[in-house]
């Protein structure tokens, strides 16, 4: 159509109204359009068609098919939104303390980790737990291949190591002793009761208490001889042995949050010594 009306003008681009002007451009138009999308086969040779394009109308007609699957794309994808906020919270398959990411012992910040971190992946290939792992999009587009933290079958990060903050080459992960690293607070574990098998099936479990390397998660009493796990945010590291060794599926009964400008845990001997600071206080009154 838009090559007929473009073939039915003029030299000056005035319609003369000649209908064997018109007839000629209609049958010319029907060529055109033959060139650009050609009976025999399935799809049109697009690489054909912009020596023809410019002559025939066919550049118009490729902009309104592609217009038109543009449209129709994204009027689909606009269609399934309301459906996503409902699968992406399913709770019984998604945690949802991971939507933020856990950035590796001396990364110091999320803001600091997106800033130098070029996703060179050499902290990736160099974990001895081999828990780093490259973000989607999940997390944003200027996360995007960026490391970040997963826990799974006995997968956590090692007490004292410090080899990605040794490795890392742009000051994404800035270098840590073990000893600081062994109260860097990247995350901070999670625990969802109503996930916990000493709830949902009155057995005794624990194994995230046995697991924890600082003692943040201590049993305490539920029902009878049962304990359920309580954990000190302020001794936790988010080293993410607990939810590692959780047998809970698909999501752990006990899941690390990251904590998104890096903290110093207490260690629970200064716990220890402040309760008796405490005690020693009252006792003098
Ligand atoms: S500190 Fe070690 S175990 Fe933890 S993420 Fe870095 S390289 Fe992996
Ligand atoms: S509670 Fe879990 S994440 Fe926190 S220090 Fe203990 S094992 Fe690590
Ligand atoms: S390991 Fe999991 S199931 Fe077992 S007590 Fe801890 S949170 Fe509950």
């Amino acid at each position: 159509m838009l090559s007929h009306r473009r073939l039915s003008k003029g030299k000056n681009g005035v319609n003369n109204g000649n209908s064997n002007c018109r007839i000629l451009s209609l049958s010319l138009s029907l060529a055109s359009a033959e060139r650009c999308f050609p009976r025999k086969r399935e799809s049109p040779d697009y690489h054909e068609i912009p020596a023809f394009a410019g002559m025939t109308g066919c550049d118009n007609l490729n902009y309104r098919r592609s217009r038109r699957s543009f449209l129709l794309t994204g009027a689909g994808a606009i269609a399934t939104l309301p459906f996503i906020p409902a699968w992406a919270t399913n709770s019984e398959t998604v945690d949802v303390t991971k939507l933020t990411p856990v950035t590796p012992p001396g990364s110091k910040s999320l803001a600091h980790f997106k800033k130098h971190c070029t996703a060179c992946h050499l902290c990736i290939t160099h974990c001895p737990q081999q828990i780093l792992k490259p973000a989607g999009f999940n997390f944003g587009w200027d996360y995007a291949f960026k490391p970040h933290l997963t826990f799974y079958e006995s997968a956590f990060c090692n007490y004292e190591c410090t080899v990605c903050s040794e490795i890392c080459p742009n000051g994404a992960i800035e270098r840590l002793t073990a000893e600081e690293k062994s109260v860097t607070q990247i995350g901070i574990a999670r625990f969802d009761i109503e996930r916990c098998v000493v709830y949902t099936d009155h057995t005794s479990c624990g194994a995230c208490s046995e697991h924890c390397p600082t003692r943040a998660v201590k049993m305490e009493p539920y029902e009878g001889a049962l304990t359920l796990p309580h954990v000190y945010d302020e001794l936790c590291i988010g080293c993410g042995g607990c939810e590692s060794i959780c047998p809970v599926r698909p999501v752990k009964a006990i899941n690390i949050q990251a904590v998104e400008v890096h903290q110093t845990a207490k260690k629970e001997k200064e716990e220890q010594i402040e309760e008796v600071d405490q005690d020693s206080l009252d006792f003098g009154f």
